[in-house]
């Protein structure tokens, strides 16, 4: 008989084979593909443009592998007409590293089924009825929202939910954005539930992650914690899904397949007929909304542990307190931060910039030191003395032939501070006391849980800090925070701007005053006539989001509009300017939207490839993608030229 057969490729439609083999829908083959053999999956369907079909090849065999239940398949199909991607890449999504896993013997399955002792979480009132509330209609697929301030025990009120869901036989999958998968959050688990999760990251090694893989397509892996690609796991009775921090800008997938994980995740559970929970301090614009048309229920958790407060505010006027040359810090400041400091408090200085200073130029000549291949300035960094491109990784020495003098070099200037700079100062200003960075340039993989050890044992008493550290660390003796300045992490050209803020704020305040002492956040600022602080500093969230949805709807801006953002890049300028436009015009005449652009990107050129972006405005009910898709096949770019598309952007740049 005939079977359709998908590979994970960038093929949109699965290859026709020929088979003796009681082949089903779902079942895990290897099949010749080319020159090589391939694995695959039978379909659902075949492919509809109906080519001419040459003598058909030949099933080899049929994996041992549970096959992929038909709600998955339902939802790849989905996910790739949502996302204007290949079917063959969402399966390739689904399969590890092109592979579908073969079942290991039970004793590798082990580790994640040993019972341990278990300790005893109480749960005070309002965790109680919250729990309730997410037991509710959780037998099929429904949405709900947990709210809860930084360090109110959201943690435990889904993990009892899970718990239910375990005990009646299903899986359990627990989303966070990579950076909040530690060490700490691990062993929280394995406390409460007494054996140990599946953890699932880039991180994570190629044998380990064959065991988990192949452990939840035969249901002997109970719950898996992982980053955004999780979800595409092959789980064989998964029973509820939660996203932790889904507000999280890092659910957004922006290189390859281009998907928001959080959104991807709702679908699954909907094709999955099950329950999902999204978690945050300060939910999204789009979850508020759809709180707000009651699509989604929700939950509330008002006090913190321990009825800890949210740390007081105060904003500190760099117009009266001015700051000396070269110089990023008040005196003002330096009190306050010499206050806590006396009391035994740890103090962050948070600046959401990496290395030592972010612009670099030559006083004679002006010229800036920039990536030669991205339109970006090169970040200095003073601890390994090179210029760095954070895009490319483009890397050079601070020497260079000066335009205005040929015979001598560029006399160097270095503009506005990182964290490097700050730290300089710092030790300067407080040299009895020790400090850290911490940014991603710092804290890698293998140094930053002997730092985080020496930060949570009061080893460290300054932090300096990029939002890396607003992500869910606990540091019990933190109570000051100071934000050198909030001006400019909320300028650029970011529809999301605003949005951005309030939850780093509400991040941020929640690393201070956990252990219920009064915390201080100080924010050094020229800017008093803006209201931006005081509104979000509002304890409560919901205040903001509500202005900030009117706002988006009279500007009929995302969640009222559907956004799909075109980039296309070339390494040649001309012929991207050229062919841009050409685009434009065939959309134009074929989509009956509002089409923007093109204009070069913020960022003009990554990579030696310039880049132009168009953006496409529809009605959230049209079926866009589906045209899109059709409108797009029939364009022929010439060579040189890619198109990339991006479904409800996140980024602009
Ligand atoms: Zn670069
Ligand atoms: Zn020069
Ligand atoms: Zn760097």
């Amino acid at each position: 008989m005939k079977v359709p057969i998908l590979l994970p490729n960038v093929f949109n439609y699965p290859f026709t084979y020929e088979t003796d083999l009681d082949l089903k829908i779902g079942d895990y083959v290897i099949v010749p593909f080319g020159k090589t053999n391939s694995t695959g999956v039978v379909w659902d369907h075949f492919e509809k443009e109906n080519q001419k079909i040459y003598n058909l090849k030949k099933v080899i065999k049929k994996l041992n592998t549970k096959p992929i239940k038909v709600s998955t398949i339902n939802f790849l199909n989905w996910f790739s007409e949502y996302n204007l991607t290949p079917k063959g890449m969402s399966l390739r999504l689904h399969l590890l590293s092109n592979e579908a896993i073969e079942n290991f013997p039970n004793s590798e399955y082990q580790q994640y089924n040993t019972k341990q002792k278990t300790n005893n979480f109480v749960l005070s009132e309002e965790q109680k009825i919250s729990v309730d509330e997410l037991r509710q209609n959780n037998s099929k697929f429904r949405v709900h929202v947990l709210q809860g301030t930084t360090g109110s025990g959201k943690t435990v009120v889904y993990f009892n939910s899970i718990k239910e869901k375990i005990t009646d036989g299903y899986q359990g999958l627990i989303l966070l954005p990579e950076i909040g998968l530690t060490f700490e959050f691990e062993k929280k688990f394995k406390d409460f539930f007494g054996f140990t999760a599946a953890i699932w990251h880039s991180g994570i090694t190629k044998k380990n992650k064959k065991i988990i893989w192949s452990g939840l397509a035969s249901g002997k892996i109970k719950v898996v914690i992982g980053a955004r690609s999780a979800l595409f796991l092959p789980f064989d009775k998964l029973g509820i899904i939660i996203v932790d921090e889904e507000h999280d800008q890092s659910f957004k997938q922006d290189e390859g397949v281009i998907y928001n994980a959080r959104d991807m995740s709702i679908s699954r559970a909907s094709f999955e007929n099950i329950p999902i929970n999204l978690v945050s301090a300060v939910p999204s614009i789009e979850t508020y909304e759809n709180i707000k048309k009651k699509k989604y229920s929700y939950s509330r958790l008002i006090s913190r542990y321990k009825n800890a407060q949210l740390p007081n505010h105060e904003i500190i006027d760099l117009n009266k307190y001015k700051l000396l040359k070269e110089s990023w810090i008040s005196y003002k400041t330096v009190e306050k931060a010499k206050y806590h400091l006396e009391k035994g408090d740890q103090v962050l200085f948070f600046i959401n910039r990496r290395g030592f200073s972010p612009n670099v130029l030559c006083k004679n000549c002006f010229k800036a030191f920039s990536c030669p291949n991205c339109s970006i300035n090169l970040v200095y960094h003073k601890n390994i003395r090179k210029l760095l491109c954070h895009y490319c990784g483009f890397e050079t020495d601070l020497k260079r032939e000066c335009n205005k003098n040929i015979s001598a070099s560029c006399k160097f200037v270095f503009a506005g501070p990182g964290v490097e700079r700050i730290s300089e100062e710092v030790k300067k200003i407080f040299p009895k006391y020790s400090s850290l960075i911490f940014s991603s340039d710092t804290m890698n993989k293998k140094t930053s849980s002997e730092n985080l050890k020496k930060i949570f044992n009061n080893d460290v008493q300054i932090l300096i800090g990029t939002q890396l550290i607003s992500k869910g660390f606990h540091f019990p003796n933190l109570n000051c925070i100071v934000v050198l300045d909030i001006d400019l992490s909320s300028l650029g050209h970011d529809l999301r701007g605003a949005e951005k803020n309030l939850q780093l704020y509400h991040q941020l305040s929640g690393r201070a005053g956990r252990t219920g002492k009064p915390a201080n956040i100080y924010f050094q600022t020229y800017n008093l006539k803006s209201d931006a602080i005081s509104k979000i500093t509002n304890a409560d969230p919901f205040i903001f989001l509500e202005n900030e949805l009117l706002l988006r709807k009279k500007n009929n801006l995302p969640p009222y509009e559907r956004f799909i953002s075109l980039i296309v890049t070339s390494e040649n300028a001309k012929k991207l300017e050229k062919e841009s436009y050409r685009l434009k015009e065939h959309l134009v005449k074929n989509l009956n939207c509002k089409i923007l652009g093109p204009v070069n990107a913020p960022i003009y050129k990554i990579r030696k490839n310039f880049r132009n972006r168009l953006l496409i405005r529809s009605k959230k009910t049209s079926k866009i993608q589906k045209h899109l898709h059709l409108i797009i096949k029939k364009f022929k770019f010439s060579n040189g030229i890619k198109l990339r598309v991006d479904v409800d952007p996140v980024n602009f740049n």
